[in-house]
């Protein structure tokens, strides 16, 4: 999969019928299989070298037999002003499973080899075009489920987490090389350098940058949510007065071997994947038809519930047995129905947990469902007016662990430890600070993050 010097092939549309469907590869081939495989019209027999990134019309086409695959629009885009930065070749087929197929077949006959998920983006990504953390944000782009995931993602394509990751990389390893150098010559006269002080503004920049990464991550993952309630308290309508103010979003999940559906309500920007919906929306009886267990087993998934209860009714023992089950659970409850003569006491469930009265049926008190929700799922901080730069949890993990380095070298500092250990602290930063922007990373961990992608991409 490293490998660059062979020519990879995808259909790189979704599978199913479309408008039309792309057949790309790249490598040192392309040019060659694409003058195979495509043929330009009114050039039939002596086709012209192409010219690079201008589109063509004509047929997809078998040399051997001389039959005719399809009609197409073909491009050739010559390395370096490339996504791989290699020669590049598009062949725009109709939209269909058929077609596409025997397209790739030609193109894999002349050489090219089926493209590992990823593999387009890995290779611009060796080839110096993308950062690892900008490779990531093309992925990130392609799953973005709200207008602010994909602002978030956009701004880590256009370098917002690799720039600020560098540059306090950069000033570590400056002062990396100011204690090594004082070390390999003793003697000489080496330029001052206030290695406490840089270390300080590592320290600083670091925790900002993860301060708001909680938030996007948010944006970047969604947050599970399920609505649970007895029947007949209000949750399908809650839904629907949700999706009324939102746009709702239907993505197959990505990652799971199950085929499943789900549908994701936009929030504010903040993507709400509703855990579940057949069952726990359901106004059949959730606890007696599933039993607690599949009940536990479904709300698991969960990051936030909203529990629905009905203002207009006195509590029931079924509310509790509800109530009961989302104990480990960031809960909201709903009272809903606040159009009708409300009846006290639906305080005492979950007293904990933020309570919004409303009513589904009017939308009055929705905008605070919102704000609650809005609240909750940002742990009540304060939302910043800038986009969070960090949304990917390996993104913070490795923030977090340089932090913890850069205190270490503190730590080694003001204890006047020697300087091999201050280096030893500062290399340890460094090189994680490297695991972002890709410059110390290891293969398995390539390997992983390449693997989630989609073939084509
Ligand atoms: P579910 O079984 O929990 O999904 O409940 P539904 O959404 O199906 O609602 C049950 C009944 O309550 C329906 O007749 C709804 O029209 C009614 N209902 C839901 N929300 C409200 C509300 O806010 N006010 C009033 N007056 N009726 C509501």
């Amino acid at each position: 999969m490293f490998a660059l010097d062979d020519t990879i092939v995808a259909i790189s549309t979704p599978v199913g019928e479309g408008g039309i469907g792309i057949v790309r590869f790249s490598g040192p081939e392309a040019e060659m299989i694409l003058e195979q495989v495509f043929s330009p019209a009114g050039h039939a027999v002596d086709v012209p070298a192409l010219e690079s990134h201008r589109f063509y019309y004509g047929h997809a086409v078998d040399r051997d037999s001389g039959a005719t695959i399809d009609e197409v629009l073909a491009v050739l885009m010559r390395a370096p002003r490339t996504y791989t930065r290699q020669d590049v070749a598009e062949i725009h087929c109709h939209g269909g499973i058929v077609p596409l197929r025997q397209t790739l077949k030609r193109v894999l006959r002349h050489g090219a080899r089926l493209a590992e998920p990823g593999e387009f983006t890995l290779r611009a990504f060796l080839n110096g075009r993308i950062d690892l953390a900008q490779a990531e944000a093309v992925l990130d782009i392609v799953r973005a489920k709200t207008d602010v995931s994909l602002r978030v993602a956009m701004q880590q394509l256009d370098g917002g987490i690799s720039a600020p990751v560098r540059a306090i990389r950069h000033r570590l390893v400056q002062a990396l090389a100011h204690v090594e150098a004082s070390l390999d010559f003793p003697d000489d006269e080496i330029p001052e350098l206030d290695v406490a002080a840089v270390l300080q503004r590592a320290q600083q920049d670091l925790q900002e940058l993860l301060q708001q990464a909680d938030q996007g991550l948010v944006y970047r993952e969604g947050v599970r949510t399920a609505i649970v309630g007895r029947p007949n308290v209000g949750k399908s309508s809650l839904l629907n007065a949700l999706l009324r103010t939102s746009r709702a979003i239907v993505s197959p999940l990505p990652g799971t071997t199950r085929d499943t559906v789900e549908e994701t309500l936009n929030l504010r920007g903040i993507p709400l994947c509703l855990v579940d919906t057949a069952g726990i929306t359901d106004s059949t009886d959730l606890i007696e038809k599933l039993g607690i267990e599949r009940s536990h087993q479904a709300l698991q998934q969960a990051d936030l519930v909203l529990l629905v209860l009905d203002g207009s009714e006195a509590l029931q023992a079924e509310d509790r047995q509800i109530a009961e089950l989302l104990r480990n659970h960031t809960v909201i409850v709903v009272v809903n129905k606040s159009d009708l003569a409300q009846v006290a006491k639906h305080h005492t469930i979950e007293p904990e947990a933020p309570h919004v009265v409303l009513s589904a049926l009017t939308g009055e008190g929705l905008a605070a469902l919102e704000d609650a929700i809005e609240h909750t799922v940002f742990f009540g901080q304060v939302q910043t007016p800038e986009l969070p730069a960090i949304s990917n949890p390996r993104h913070s993990e490795v923030l977090s662990r340089a932090l913890s380095q850069v205190a270490a070298a503190q730590h080694t500092l003001s204890n006047q430890g020697a300087a091999d250990l201050l280096a030893v602290d500062l290399t340890a930063a460094a090189s994680a600070l490297g695991e972002i922007t890709g410059e110390t990373v290891s293969e398995d961990v390539l390997e992983t993050i390449f693997a989630s992608f989609c073939v084509g991409k």
